[in-house]
């Protein structure tokens, strides 16, 4: 057996097949491919033209800037001629937060109030809990008493079974109502209330962290808040915000207690977060 080393190689060397060597080929062509993808039009696919409803979309000038502007998919537009900085273009969408931003303040006096009113509440059902399970022992007791008096010819068979049903007829009712309290013992539980609260207070957050971003990060930031953002003029022209921001954006107002209360009454099945603020 002879062990020079060429004839060792010769033994160990890979064999490369025509398809691997198609396919590592076709993996070098994707990752170019992907490469030049990555582009960084940080938020196409979020902005619309106002105008015409069309996207924007992006280009690259001197290799490096930026520009947004609209395709004219509908040939109806002259925006596409507005060529939008990807600078400026940040810049404008920061103002996306202005409408959500809360007093923190005020937030935390509406906590507050409705932490009282919880705790008030849950005293209210504690109470009322004590209360149907106290019945529920009296229940019982009726029933054995009536079974005795039934069972010692005391109490005639009708007047036992007729009686009999009332007891367990309001033995339901009383379950049921347990039930619900539970329910409501739930949504006036304090965890509810914090996300609530940040809820609220999260907005300003994100537009400090926004303003230290890169257009990347930042488009994350609004693809959180929006479905997204019309451009006219290089300008905000109209913001589709998702929930819950949908409806703390309609909020007017924001510094004034009365009126945040107000838009939260107003239209209380807006959106659960603020449903379950209320009552
Ligand atoms: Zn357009």
């Amino acid at each position: 057996m002879e062990r020079d080393g060429q004839k060792y190689l010769g033994k160990y060397e890979p064999i490369i097949s025509k398809k691997l060597f198609d396919e590592v080929q076709e993996m070098l062509v994707k990752k170019k491919h992907i490469k030049r993808q990555v582009i960084p039009f940080a938020f196409r696919g979020l902005l619309k033209c106002a105008k015409c409803g069309c996207q924007l979309t992006a280009t690259l000038k001197k290799g490096r800037l930026v520009y947004y502007y609209c395709t004219n998919g509908k040939n109806i537009c002259e925006e596409h001629k507005a060529y939008l900085k990807e600078e400026d273009l940040s810049k404008e969408l920061s103002g996306v937060f202005n409408t959500l931003l809360f007093d923190e303040k005020i937030v935390d006096l509406v906590y507050r109030q409705k932490l009282k009113e919880n705790q008030e509440a849950s005293v209210y059902i504690d109470e009322a809990v004590a209360g149907l399970n106290a019945r529920l022992k009296v229940l019982a007791e009726r029933k054995r008493v009536l079974l005795d008096g039934y069972l010692d010819k005391i109490v005639m068979e009708a007047d036992y079974r007729a009686k009999n049903k009332d007891i367990d007829n309001e033995v339901v009712v009383i379950s049921k109502d347990l039930e619900e309290l539970e329910i409501k013992k739930q949504s006036h539980d304090i965890s509810t209330l914090e996300r609530i609260k940040n809820c609220f207070l999260q907005p300003k957050q994100m537009k400090k962290d926004y303003l230290l971003s890169k257009p990347n990060e930042q488009r994350n930031t609004l693809a959180t808040l929006l479905w997204n953002a019309e451009i006219d003029n290089k300008k905000i022209a109209n913001l589709s915000f998702k929930q819950p921001y949908d409806a703390l954006s309609k909020i007017e107002n924001k510094s004034d207690f009365s009126s945040m209360r107000r838009g939260r009454d107003s239209n209380p099945r807006r959106v659960f977060t603020l449903t379950s603020f209320r009552d």
